[in-house]
């Protein structure tokens, strides 16, 4: 990392799609569309700021160690990390959902055993049922969690929910909310302090862009 060059991680999908006016009010626009691409470092049309593109859970890391100085992650999966060399700074008010505990839409079936819930949102939900004075059996899965009340794996799941049909396809519904979700700019400690004025002006030129697209806020 030079002094003076920024590198940005971000997820595909939802959130770059999301993030993509929000670089363009700080003048950033990729020269290459990550969706036809499949380079996973993108330039931009600022010579000093490049994209790299990872999977979401992995945007923490990458500005933890430092590998990114910024990143775009979304608030369940900063919930969810445990590394402390990086300052969460801006609610960039995109991609927002609900973290949410779902199950049986016919009603809660009493399985003869404690509460199992299957998540990949480990740490979030058992803060969360912790601070219930629920004790429950946490399973860890990567994905398809709506699949697991179906075939017996467990009476409950913690997944983000946006619109909710995912849930209701699979015949599951909300039952109690957990945490709203958007996504955040995130910055590592060390870049903070050596590129300060390169990641000032990048966030305050962001901020700006959130304020125009969220005026009642
Ligand atoms: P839904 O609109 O509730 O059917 O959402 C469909 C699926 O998309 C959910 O199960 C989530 O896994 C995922 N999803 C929805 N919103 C988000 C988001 N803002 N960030 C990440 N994943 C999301």
């Amino acid at each position: 990392m030079s002094s003076n060059s920024l590198t940005i991680a971000v997820s595909k999908g939802r959130i770059f799609k999301d993030a993509l006016p929000l670089l363009d009010g700080a003048g950033i626009v990729p020269r290459d569309d990550p969706e036809r691409s499949r380079k996973l470092i993108l330039d931009t049309s600022r010579d000093d700021v490049k994209l790299v593109l990872i999977r979401a859970s992995d945007v923490p890391t990458y500005v933890d160690y430092g590998a990114a100085d910024i990143g775009i992650a979304g608030k369940d999966v900063l919930m969810e990390y445990e590394g402390d060399g990086l300052y969460e700074l801006l609610d960039l008010k995109i991609a927002r959902c609900r973290l949410m505990v779902a199950g049986p839409a016919d009603g809660a079936r009493d399985s003869g055993h404690g509460l199992r819930v299957a998540t990949k949102y480990v740490n979030s939900a058992r803060r969360y049922f912790a601070s219930q004075g629920k004790q429950v059996e946490i399973i860890k899965l990567y994905g398809s969690m709506e699949l697991a009340p179906l075939v017996g794996l467990a009476d409950r799941i913690v997944d983000v929910v946006d619109t909710g049909n995912t849930l209701k396809a699979n015949g599951l519904k909300p039952l109690e909310h957990i945490a709203d979700i958007s996504s955040r700019l995130i910055v590592n400690k060390a870049s903070m302090k050596m590129k300060h004025a390169a990641v000032k002006q990048f966030i305050d030129d962001v901020a700006r862009s959130v304020a125009r697209f969220n005026p009642d806020e």
